[in-house]
């Protein structure tokens, strides 16, 4: 059984998080160092540690997390100014909490994907 983190926490509501979404399958909420103006992550409701241990059966949640990044986009007002999503997986990504979350950045002009 991978270990739980903060984020299993924070969708449980034992702590406190800025939700922008919550249903069945994902939560969303502000993240706590935001990179860009507007820094939001959505996460699985279910505990998968990294992309590498995503299972068929989480296929539509996969696919849900798009539908609500988009749907959070517009409720954020960037969607026509436009937004980025990333997944970070491992060390080399820079991964730092293992439980799968996808980052929603925008708000102002992003920089570079890869800073070398
Ligand atoms: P990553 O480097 O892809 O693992 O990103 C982890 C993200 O989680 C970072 O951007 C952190 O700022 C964010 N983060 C960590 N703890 C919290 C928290 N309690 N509430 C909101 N965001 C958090």
């Amino acid at each position: 059984m991978a270990e739980e983190t903060i984020f299993s926490k924070i969708i449980r509501h034992e702590i406190p998080a800025d939700i922008v979404f919550q249903d069945q399958r994902v939560t969303a909420f502000r993240d706590i160092s935001p990179q860009a103006a507007t820094h939001i992550l959505i996460i699985p409701n279910k505990l998968i540690p990294t992309l590498n241990e995503v299972e068929a059966e989480d296929e539509a949640t996969l696919g849900h997390m798009l539908i609500v990044a988009a749907q959070i986009a517009k409720q954020e007002g960037i969607d026509e100014s436009g937004y980025r999503l990333i997944i970070n997986c491992n060390r080399d990504a820079g991964q730092e909490v293992f439980h799968l979350h996808m980052h929603l950045l925008g708000g102002e002009t992003l920089g570079k994907l890869v800073n070398k």
